[in-house]
């Protein structure tokens, strides 16, 4: 009877270690990356299910550029993020312009912002700031200033698909100005411009790390 006792004891014991709750939010916290379908939807393991995440506000090549180098820079895409996630683990976060749909777009597919597990790494942002897509401003979305800043950046740069690229005329050729001593940019029209402002191509703005100014957003 004593044994049985301490027979039931450790059985419980046992069920109690393996069903703990917090260990089991740690083991699902983090998904495994299946494999990559294109440069902005990959396939991750989720409770035993393969899930197709597609990225938030961001869009890779072939939607940009309709001409030949498309699958080229389609290919070049898809192997950026191939290796960015290659063996890696991601966690999740959501953004709430989704929730009506239940974070799901039409194609079925889950629409979330994917970070890559072992050094907290923004996937969604790195493809646009190395230069692999574009901000996808279809939709609202959380980043959506913050993505668009990330392409201007790229462009400027001529990363990745902007490389040896042209750059936009109005882009290249229009001034914003600035205030001595500040690292700020404006529009001519901006109350931050006044007669002591001094002007500058925007691209040369860009390269010397100056920050558009937040009231005029030249
Ligand atoms: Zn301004």
């Amino acid at each position: 009877m004593k044994y049985a006792l301490l027979f039931t004891l450790i059985i419980i014991m046992l069920l109690a270690l393996f069903t703990c709750p917090e260990k089991s939010m740690i083991a699902t916290d983090h998904y495994r990356v299946v494999r990559v379908v294109d440069g902005d939807t990959f396939i991750a393991s989720i409770d035993g299910e393969d899930v197709r995440v597609r990225l938030i506000g961001v869009d890779t090549p072939e939607s940009v550029h309709p001409n030949k180098d498309v699958e080229y820079f389609g290919v070049e895409a898809s192997d950026f993020l191939k290796n960015m996630l290659k063996d890696e683990r991601v966690f999740f976060k959501y953004d709430q312009n989704n929730s009506a749909t239940n974070h799901k777009d039409r194609y079925n597919r889950m629409l979330a912002y994917a970070y890559r597990a072992s050094d907290s790494l923004f996937v969604n942002a790195e493809i646009i700031r190395q230069g692999y897509g574009h901000a996808y401003t279809n939709f609202p979305f959380t980043f959506l200033e913050d993505f668009l800043k990330l392409e201007r950046d790229a462009r400027m740069q001529q990363r990745g698909l902007w490389a040896d690229g042209e750059l936009p005329k109005a882009v290249s050729d229009s001034l914003v100005w600035f205030n001595p001593g500040s690292k700020k940019y404006h529009r001519e029209s901006c109350r931050h411009t006044t007669a002591k402002s001094l002007s500058m191509p925007l691209e040369e703005a860009l390269q010397k790390g100056f920050e558009p100014c937040k009231v005029c957003k030249p």
